[in-house]
């Protein structure tokens, strides 16, 4: 039976990254050696380096004055990078989901780390609005897509001070414009590669602002320096996120995948709304997101939501239970995702309804 891969992250890949990989784990670039046992500073992989770093300033029309890099350590990671390289003195935080709420309680060993708002009230199910970021931060930083709690801010904020964004889970969903960040990264295991790498897109004029004396490895400024060299770089993960890369470009980029994206999105969104049995977790469609569709079953039927998620294993739906802080459901519909995943979806929530 076919499955359908709705897991959070790590994720679907396109069909065309995992045969690329192979081939790649087998004889990488031509040069006999796989891609898992090749040295980092080989020609072979330090062009591959350089063209992942290429196709995301193409592919997210990351302006001048911007470099790419790649390290370890997960997105997590940045909850303490930002704030130790960023701040001096105060931050800023939008505090929209269980991500950003961690991002916030890192940035206080660094200083003053303000909530401009938050939606803990709602259990985080919308997106907070009409809130004022100080003028004296050192930075804001918001958090697109809450991938635990479904909601995303698709509209890039404008604000007076640096912006810094934690876009793991939307990064390539749709178009953003850069120049209104300082600095975004994210782990890539959610819409680009396995688990291992994590992306940084950073604004050179933030740097070098701080007084506080930074460990070398913690340093983005090491990091650009040495080209994502510094120490060895996740080789697998940056030569997988190429392949994704390549087939995106290949695809026509991210508007024809944001295209895609809210249709697969709303074809969910429209059975969840008019399926008796479920209801939607986010009800302002505006702050719904297109990545991680969060839904419930309504309090008339809730005792069916283990019965239903056996049933929709049994159909081959992996990955559909709701995070632990929601419950309920939740369905990813990363960029691989194909739109007949989410229709093989809604028609077992249809087969389900039919027989209660
Ligand atoms: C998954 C996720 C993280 C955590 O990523 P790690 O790479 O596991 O540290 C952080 N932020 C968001 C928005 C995520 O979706």
């Amino acid at each position: 039976m076919k499955k359908h891969n709705f897991y959070a992250g790590p994720s679907i890949l396109p069909q065309y990254t995992l045969e690329k990989t192979i081939e790649g784990i087998r004889d990488f670039a031509g040069s006999g050696l796989s891609i898992l046992e090749i040295s980092h500073r080989s020609k072979e992989f330090v062009a591959c380096m350089n063209d992942t770093i290429a196709l995301f300033k193409e592919l997210l029309e990351i302006p001048a004055g911007y470099q790419v890099i790649f390290l370890g350590g997960g997105a997590s990671m940045q909850f303490c990078m930002v704030p130790m390289n960023l701040m001096n003195k105060k931050s800023a935080y939008l505090v929209t989901g269980e991500w950003a709420s961690k991002a916030f309680k890192e940035a206080k060993f660094f200083g003053e780390a303000v909530e401009v708002a938050s939606s803990k009230d709602k259990n985080f199910s919308y997106i907070p609005k009409n809130y004022s970021v100080p003028s004296d931060a050192d930075y804001f930083h918001i958090t697109t897509n809450n991938t635990i709690f479904g909601t995303e801010l698709k509209k890039d904020p404008d604000v007076k001070v640096p912006l810094v964004a934690d876009m793991s889970s939307d990064i390539f969903s749709r178009p953003i414009d850069v120049s209104k960040y300082s600095l975004i990264y994210g782990g890539a295991q959610k819409n680009l590669a396995p688990a291992g790498v994590t992306f940084i897109i950073i604004k050179e004029d933030v740097l070098g602002k701080v007084e506080r004396p930074i460990p070398t490895i913690l340093d983005y400024r090491t990091h650009i320096k040495g080209e994502s060299m510094f120490n060895t770089p996740p080789v697998f993960a940056v030569f997988a996120a190429q392949q994704t890369l390549r087939w995106l470009k290949d695809l026509g980029g991210v508007k024809v995948m944001q295209k895609k994206n809210i249709e697969k999105a709303k074809i969910l969104y429209d059975e969840i709304d008019r399926n008796k049995l479920f209801v939607p977790t986010v009800t302002d469609p505006e702050d719904r997101s297109i990545m991680n569709i969060c839904f419930v079953m309504t309090d008339q039927y809730k005792e069916l939501e283990k019965e239903f998620a056996d049933f929709a294993k049994s159909k081959g739906m992996l990955g559909i239970e709701g995070h632990r802080s929601v419950g309920g459901f939740r369905a990813s519909t990363y960029n691989a995702l194909p739109k007949e995943s989410v229709e093989a979806l809604v028609n077992v929530m249809k087969e389900f309804e039919a027989k209660k």
